[in-house]
C-alpha cells in the first residue's frame, strides 16, 4: 500500500511550557541522537509493510529545529523525493540560526512552522515561553535569506491577560513580518499540566465569549490582508495552504514515526508508545513500538470525515449526510451558520467559530 504523508515526532524540548499537553521531555543532546537513529530505524521497519511515496513530510514535536541538521539531512536521505511536494519543520524562534536555515534549505526543507504564539512580551511571559518577539523577527529574516519563502507563524490567544487589542497588535506585527501562513490556536487547558491547576484554582479565567470575539475579530483582520480561513484554526495566502494538514482533514492514509506519533491507514489507527526510551528500545530491536490500535468502521470513518470537514471552508460533500441530519443541516442553513455549496455543506464564518459544537449534532 502506498503512503504519500508521513509525520516525524520529535519529542524533545529545552524547556516544557507550562500548557503543553503534548508527549514532551526536557531533550538531552544523546536522547536526540539516538532518537534520530530509532527514527531511521522505524522507517525501515514500515518500509516492509508499506510503499513510502511522500508527497508531504513533516517534522514536528516538541521542538525538532533542536536537531542538528546532519541528523535531520540523515533522516531525510532514507526517503523517496521525486513526488515530494512539502516539507515542513516546526521551529522555536530561539533555535534558528543563519547556518540552520540555510542547511534545512540544502537537505530539502521548503516550509517551516515558527512557534511565535505572541508578539507580546507579557503574553509570552505568562506563557512560560522563553523567547521574545523580537526572536521571531530574527527567525522570519533569516529563513528568508536562506531561500525558505514558505513560513508559517503560529499563535495563540485566549492567554490569560491578553485583551482583543494586544491579539490585533500581536497579529498586525506577524503580518508585518508577510509570512504565507498563519495558524492560530485557542488556548487550552490540557489536564495535568500547571495551567490547567490555576485554572482549577481560579488563578485563570476562561471567557468563551471573548475567545469567540477574539477568532472573529482575527479572522477579520488576516482575511482583509488577502489570507483565507481555510481550516478553523488555519490561515493561508493563496497558494500556500498546508499540503500536509489538509490530507488530515481529507481523511488521508499517513504513517506517524517517533514515540506517540498516530498513525491511520484504511481501517486501522494505531499510536505509538508515548516514552522515547521505551520507543527506541523496541525500534532497536526490530518492532514497531505501538502502543494502541484501533480499527474504524465505515461509521466512525464517516463522522469523522464530517468533523473534520465542517472544521475546512470546503466542507462535506451532502452524500456523507442521512435524511435525519439534512434536517439539521436546514435549520443551521436558517440560522445563516451554514450554507449549502454546490453538491456540499459548508458552514459560514459564524459557524465555523462553533464548529465543534455544531458537529456533536452528527455525532450521534
Ligand atoms: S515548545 Fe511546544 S511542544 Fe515544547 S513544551 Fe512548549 S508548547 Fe510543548
Amino acid at each position: 500500500m502506498r503512503i504519500e504523508h508521513l509525520y516525524f515526532h520529535f519529542p524533545f524540548c529545552a524547556i516544557i511550557c507550562p500548557y503543553c499537553g503534548f508527549y514532551v521531555t526536557i531533550g538531552k543532546r544523546k536522547d536526540i541522537a539516538l532518537l534520530t537513529e530509532a527514527l531511521i530505524r522505524e522507517v525501515e521497519i514500515l518500509k516492509d509493510y508499506y510503499s513510502l511515496d511522500p508527497k508531504t513530510v513533516y517534522i514536528g514535536g516538541g521542538t525538532p529545529s533542536l536537531a542538528k541538521s546532519e541528523e535531520i539531512k540523515q533522516l531525510l536521505s532514507i526517503l523517496r523525493k521525486e513526488n515530494l511536494q512539502e516539507l515542513t519543520i516546526e521551529a522555536n524562534p530561539r533555535t534558528i540560526t543563519e547556518q540552520k536555515a540555510a542547511e534545512w534549505k540544502e537537505v530539502g526543507v521548503n516550509r517551516v512552522s515558527v512557534g511565535a504564539q505572541s508578539m507580546n512580551e507579557q503574553d509570552l511571559l505568562i506563557l512560560g515561553r522563553r523567547h521574545k518577539p523580537k526572536d521571531v523577527v530574527d527567525s522570519v529574516y533569516l529563513l528568508r535569506k536562506a531561500g525558505i519563502e514558505n513560513i508559517n507563524l503560529d499563535f495563540i490567544f485566549g492567554i490569560p491577560g491578553q485583551d482583543l487589542q494586544s491579539l490585533k497588535q500581536s497579529l498586525q506585527m506577524a503580518l508585518d513580518l508577510a509570512p504565507k501562513h498563519i495558524s492560530l490556536y485557542c488556548l487550552t487547558y490540557e489536564e495535568n499540566t500547571p495551567f490547567f491547576k490555576a485554572l482549577q484554582e481560579g488563578k485563570f479565567r476562561r471567557d468563551e465569549q471573548k475567545e469567540i470575539e477574539m477568532m472573529y475579530e482575527a479572522s477579520d483582520l488576516l482575511t482583509k490582508h488577502g489570507f483565507i480561513h481555510y481550516e478553523i484554526s488555519n490561515f493561508a495566502l493563496p497558494g500556500y495552504k498546508s499540503l500536509h494538514n489538509q490530507a488530515y482533514w481529507q481523511g488521508k492514509d499517513y504513517l506517524g514515526i517517533g514515540p506517540s506519533a498516530c498513525s491511520t491507514v484504511g481501517t486501522k489507527r494505531w499510536k505509538n508508545v508515548a516514552d522515547h526510551s521505551l520507543y527506541v528500545k523496541a525500534v532497536k530491536e526490530g518492532q514497531l513500538a505501538i502502543a494502541e490500535m484501533e480499527s474504524l468502521d465505515g461509521e466512525s470513518k464517516n463522522k469523522e470525515k464530517i468533523f473534520l470537514g465542517l472544521r475546512t471552508n470546503q466542507g462535506v460533500a451532502l452524500s456523507y449526510f442521512g435524511q435525519k441530519e439534512r434536517e439539521v443541516i436546514q435549520w443551521l442553513v436558517f440560522e445563516g451558520l451554514g450554507r449549502i455549496v454546490g453538491e456540499r455543506f459548508v458552514l459560514t464564518r459564524r459557524g465555523l467559530l462553533v464548529a465543534d459544537s455544531i458537529a456533536l449534532y452528527f455525532m450521534n
